[in-house]
């Protein structure tokens, strides 16, 4: 069982939504958001931090506080210079990669207008390059111009995939602990930062290291850091940390990210436990999991990017789901508002997500054809599928069912990215 889990959560993709700003772009569109076109001003990091390091080291200071108070020990205390800190400074004391640099960039929406000049994707991070037909549109900013804040936001709930999260586990200073899941190198190094599996059963949760995630971290710092720079005026930080908090609150609306083995029931477990092959199980099982996920996450992607320059039902409906919905995320049975933590962020998210997980897994298995989905000999990733042919080969009652399952993970994926921007007062802030 260890074994099995521990090699389902490292061999699954580790990105959620392919295409975080789509989802986020289309997030705002809700009728409760009226601050999406205000320009705020572009700044770099550095300007930043030159001019506001206090307010952002005492958000510092309180997330550790927080860390300590609920009895964390996957940490090592970092402070952030009150004067004259600077970029390396902040990214310690976040305990981000080392290796990033926070590029002034935005990404174009699909048939959208720029508002900079075109650069390869490389320039925003070496993680970012288009995918067959996923698109892969960056363009680099100039310190100053204006830019409008909903593109600011959308752009950089992108950005905890652009290596930031990467390779950590060597960093010892950081105080992160053992890697609990993935592999230490590559795209699922990230995994235990994106992925929360807080309601797996009893027996899994007490045979392997899958709780251990940590996710409500991640967005109780940049929580603090958006209220921060709000805070003192600095608009364009306010949104891109808080984008960064909406970016983990999104993964976990997807189930594949709330549940490390979604068509995993008791019977299937029964059957494990006594088979004398586990191996050849887990290994079907972890690729059967993979292609599923893979074809989810590309469907998604490329059917919302299609809702840009395409006019089709399938493609408008797609959009709709997040667009409309409950502007915030429900939480035993109220709305979140601004007084809404991490924790409860993420406890909204990962229940709805891993009840659903077995049926999106299901509809799945039956919309796309059986060589994809139920073939554990079949690799998604490495043969190279381009999901518009698939796409062809699903049937119109296929594809609704498909359709209305998505709708349920995208209505929870738009309200995460809305609840957090009332927990940071973006309206406040933003609309006038
Ligand atoms: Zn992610």
């Amino acid at each position: 069982m260890l074994s099995l889990l521990a090699m389902v959560a490292a061999s699954h993709p580790a990105y959620a939504w392919g295409h975080h700003y789509l989802v986020s772009h289309r997030a705002l569109e809700h009728e409760g958001i009226t601050w999406a076109d205000t320009p705020v001003v572009v700044e770099s990091v550095d300007s930043l931090l030159a001019a506001d390091s206090a307010a952002l080291s005492e958000a510092i200071d309180a997330h550790y506080a927080w860390l300590l108070a609920r009895g964390s020990d996957r940490f090592h205390r970092q402070v952030l210079p009150r004067e004259g800190a600077t970029r390396a400074d902040l990214i310690r004391a976040c305990r981000l990669h080392p290796g990033v640099h926070l590029p002034l960039v935005l990404r174009v929406l699909p048939g959208g207008e720029r508002h900079g000049f075109p650069v390869a994707p490389e320039a925003a991070s070496p993680y970012l390059h288009a995918v067959g037909p996923l698109l892969a549109d960056v363009e680099v900013t100039r310190e100053g111009s204006m830019v409008p804040a909903g593109a600011v936001f959308a752009t950089f709930t992108d950005e905890p995939d652009w290596g930031f999260d990467h390779e950590l586990w060597g960093y010892t200073e950081y105080g992160y602990g053992p890697q609990p899941f993935g592999k230490p190198r590559g795209e699922s190094s990230k995994a235990p930062f994106h992925m929360q599996f807080d309601h797996e059963n009893l027996l899994t949760r007490a045979l392997t290291d899958l709780d251990e995630a940590m996710v409500p971290e991640r967005i109780d710092l940049f929580l603090r850091l958006s209220e921060a720079a709000f805070s003192t005026d600095h608009d364009y930080w306010g949104l891109r940390f808080a984008a960064w908090a909406a970016h983990y609150a999104e993964d976990l609306a997807q189930p594949y990210h709330s549940r490390a083995v979604p068509s995993a029931r008791l019977p299937w477990y029964l059957h494990y436990m006594v088979s004398g092959d586990k191996e050849t199980i887990e290994a079907e099982t972890t690729q059967l999991s993979a292609n599923r996920h893979f074809l989810y996450e590309d469907f998604v992607a490329y059917g919302l990017q299609q809702s840009y320059v395409e006019d089709t039902a399938a493609v408008a409906t797609l959009a709709s789901f997040l667009r409309t919905g409950p502007a915030t995320l429900n939480y035993r049975g109220s709305p979140l508002g601004p007084d809404a933590t991490a924790q409860q962020i993420v406890d909204a998210l990962t229940g709805p997500a891993a009840r659903h997980a077995p049926i999106i897994d299901e509809t799945l298995r039956t919309s796309f054809p059986p060589s994809m989905t139920e073939d554990p000999q079949f690799d998604y990733e490495q043969a190279q599928v381009d999901i518009r042919q698939v796409l062809a080969q699903v049937s119109p009652t296929a594809q609704e069912a498909l359709l209305a399952e998505t709708g349920k993970d995208f209505a929870q994926a738009g309200a995460a990215a809305r609840t957090v921007l009332v927990v940071v007062g973006a309206e406040a802030r933003l609309a006038d």
